[in-house]
This record gives C-alpha cells, structure tokens and sequence, in this order.
C-alpha cells in the first residue's frame, strides 16, 4: 500500500470515529490523522493498521483498537505543555498520540514505561523513525509504582487492565490532574476516570473495555 494510500485508510477511520462521537475534539481527531499507525504494527500487519481492532505486537502484548484509543486521549485531555506518564508502552502509538498534543508548541513530555524490554526497544525504534523521540522517553520497569523521577504529572495514562488503582501513581498525579485506568477482573473492566482535587480523589466510571492485564507489585501478580 503506498504512503497515500495509508493516509486515505487513515482519514476514513477518523472520519468514521467521529461520525460516532468517539472522536469529539480537534486535538485528538488532527493527532489521529497524524500518526502513522501502520509504523506502529509489526510488518506483517501493516495493510490491517486502519481495520479498528487490536493487533499482536509479541510476547502475547496488543497495539490497543483505534476507536479505544481515541476514546482514552478523549477521557485524558491532555493539553498543549503537559507532562504525561504512560504506563503500558506497548508499540509507542498511543504515546505519539499523546506526543502530537503535549509537545505541539514545545513544551511538554510523554514519559512512557513498558515491562517487556523487547517492546520498549519496539517502540522506541517506531518513535525515532516517526520523529517523536525527542517528546517521548521510553522507560523499562513495573510501571504500577509510577515513574517517580519525573514526578508529578499533569495526566497519567495506563493502557493496561489493573485490578485496582495502583497507589504511588495516585502520589504521582499533580493535584488539579488527571488519570485514566482500565480497573476490574481479568477479562471485564470498566475505564475510571480519576480527578485529583485538594488532595481528594473523584472517580468516575466510564464505558466497558477488555485490556492485557497489567503486572507488577501494584498490579496482577502474574
Ligand atoms: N499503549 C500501547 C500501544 O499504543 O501500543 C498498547 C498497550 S498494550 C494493550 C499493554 C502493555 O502494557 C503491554 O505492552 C504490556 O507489556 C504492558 N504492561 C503490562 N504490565 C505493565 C507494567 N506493570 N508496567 C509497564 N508495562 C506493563
């Protein structure tokens, strides 16, 4: 498929998106548009990057569905200048994602931390020949205990399904920010979206969803 190709698969994905209210803002539907989610699949699955479902990345590991992405980036609203943790590397598309709206202007950060090192490396190599290295640090580690060297966060993201909120990243969030978490059982959860507010946390319940468990000391054991 050529270049153009990819971006008209693209276009109608997102036009589709909106069409159905996932995609409901600019900033979120013109960095949709913009990266190249097909530099984020394994090669093999490069002509299904715009069929709307998750892929195999490896070691038993998914590039999340389009749709959920953009409804998680939604559900965060992130802005222009804000620093971000990612928990949940995966191939590195949801963190360009976040990438094209944190560091538009300058300013900004995506700190992103995956526990298989052999994807860390994946998404690093996609983030470098996709030009978001210089907005996106990609970090080896249990994310369930955060990123406390960049703490705090103005948003802090986790792409995989925890059995409950993991404390330190609660520590880690800024007050006046925000968290998006998939939270329940291994095969059913619900995305909480998590204000910190005067040091008290509001939590609100969103739509259903199937993520990879998230595991480490805060997480799934196994
Ligand atoms: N955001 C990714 C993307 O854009 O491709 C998709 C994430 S995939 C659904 C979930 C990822 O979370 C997997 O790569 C998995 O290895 C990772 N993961 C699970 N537990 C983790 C933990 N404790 N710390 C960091 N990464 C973890």
């Amino acid at each position: 498929m050529s270049r153009d190709k990819y971006f008209e698969e693209r276009k109608r994905v997102v036009d589709y998106l909106v069409s159905l209210g996932y995609i409901k803002s600019d900033k979120v539907r013109e960095a949709l548009l913009r990266v190249p989610r097909e530099e984020f699949v394994p090669e093999p699955y490069r002509d299904l990057a715009y069929v709307d479902r998750p892929l195999p990345i490896g070691y038993g590991q998914t590039i999340s569905a389009i749709h959920m992405v953009a409804i998680m980036t939604e559900a965060l609203d992130p802005m222009p200048g804000d620093k971000v943790l990612e928990i949940g590397t995966g191939s590195g598309y949801q963190a360009a994602v976040l990438a094209e709206i944190v560091c538009k202007n300058g300013g900004g950060h995506v700190y992103s931390i995956e526990r298989i090192p052999e994807l860390a490396e994946f998404a690093r190599r996609n983030l470098d020949r996709t030009g978001y290295s210089d907005c996106v640090t990609v970090i080896v580690g249990d994310g369930t205990r955060g990123y406390p060297e960049a703490a705090p966060y103005d948003r802090i993201i986790v792409t995989a399904a925890a059995p409950d909120i993991p404390k330190p990243l609660i520590e880690q969030l800024r007050d006046g920010g925000r968290m998006v978490i998939p939270v329940g059982d291994r095969w059913v959860q619900r995305l909480y979206i998590i204000d910190k507010k005067g040091g008290k946390t509001i939590i609100r319940r969103s739509i259903e969803c199937l993520f990879v468990p998230l595991i480490g000391e805060y997480g799934w054991k196994y």
